[in-house]
């Protein structure tokens, strides 16, 4: 063990109840619910206030970790902010370029944000400042993952692709002809007011055409065909989320999705893949989150056990967060 570790480790100390936040809900963290509920705990709980470099040392880490983010989900992030930026500036920009424009845009803006994160990963600013962008194989020293050239090296290449792929779908010629009043491009994240807690949602670029409200999403994957039902699942459910928001924000508007899948071998274009039964899935999800949180608003640590499969672990973005963690409960126990 590395000697800073164990002076972290030993700083740590017994781990007391979390006053928990105001709840909210999201899939992201459904998902890390049903994935594990240590990870559940650090990220929603432990994190909170970690942002304070005079906070709990756990804190400090939890909050670290939460920023961490695995090379796909970025990817997928910069591909669906670059998406919808560029139609944005398209959109205001001289109707007879439009769609060069969409290019050189979307193209720019992937340059900006492959170049943003070569900078933080070799000046390494990811770890004084947990907002910049971090990706967590680099983290980890997964394989090339560890070299910053062959990472951004690689991220350019599949984002090119993938923007070539978008550019031989229909997608951009669809809404090459839609104007800047159309677009709704404020909030990257929107709330849904959710029978008395906010549901959080990512919607892509929005648009109104033809009388029914739009959206545009991208979701780039790295590992093939593997799981996919799971991965249209949760474009399913993702979209029926947006869906459930355009009830409430623009009740009668017919609702219209698509998402726009690359993986190395194939892309696809998604149209309208809703999931039933959305709203059962956030009544069941959040009762069950709720329930582990005490009559004082407090979340014990205890209740939120380490996942099963411990080769989960390797990869998770909490390892660090849970290892000290586990050493305090461990302290806490022998002090008892
Ligand atoms: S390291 Fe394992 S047990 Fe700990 S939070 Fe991650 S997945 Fe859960």
């Amino acid at each position: 063990m590395r000697d800073f570790e164990r002076e972290v480790m030993n700083a740590a100390g017994p781990l007391p109840p979390i006053r928990a936040e105001e709840f909210s809900w999201s899939l992201a963290r459904h998902y890390l619910f049903r994935f594990c509920r240590r990870g559940y705990f650090i990220r929603y709980y432990l994190a909170q206030g970690g942002w304070d470099a005079y906070s709990h040392t756990l804190a400090r880490e939890a909050y670290f970790s939460k920023y961490l983010m695995p090379f796909d989900t970025w990817l997928s992030r910069t591909l669906r902010d670059a998406i919808r930026d560029s139609f944005a500036k398209m959109s205001a920009g001289d109707p007879r370029h439009k769609r060069r424009g969409f290019g050189f845009y979307l193209l720019r803006q992937i340059g900006k944000a492959t170049a943003d994160l070569q900078i933080s990963l070799k000046n390494r600013e990811y770890l004084y400042d947990a907002k910049r962008p971090a990706i967590l194989e680099h983290h980890l020293g997964l394989g090339d993952f560890a070299d910053v050239d062959k990472l951004t090296e690689k991220a350019v290449a599949i984002l090119g692709d993938a923007y070539a792929a978008l550019s031989r779908s229909d997608i951009i010629a669809d809404v090459s002809d839609l104007s800047f009043v159309d677009l709704r491009t404020d909030d990257k994240f929107i709330a849904i007011d959710y029978k008395g807690f906010p549901v959080w949602i990512v919607p892509g670029l929005i648009y109104f055409r033809e009388g029914a409200v739009s959206a545009i999403n991208a979701e780039v994957r790295l590992t093939g065909d593997e799981n996919s039902d799971d991965f249209f699942r949760r474009i399913g459910q993702l979209n029926s989320l947006f869906a459930l928001f355009c009830k409430t924000r623009y009740p009668g508007y017919p609702v219209n999705i698509t998402t726009f899948t690359f993986s190395k071998d194939l892309s696809s274009v998604v149209y309208n893949l809703f999931e039933p039964d959305i709203e059962k899935l956030i009544d069941a999800s959040s009762a069950e989150m709720l329930a582990l949180i005490d009559r004082d608003g407090l979340a014990h640590p205890e209740d939120f056990p380490p996942c099963e499969n411990r080769a989960y672990c390797r990869t998770c973005r909490y390892q660090s967060a849970c290892r000290l963690l586990e050493n305090a409960s461990v302290q806490d126990g022998a002090a008892r």
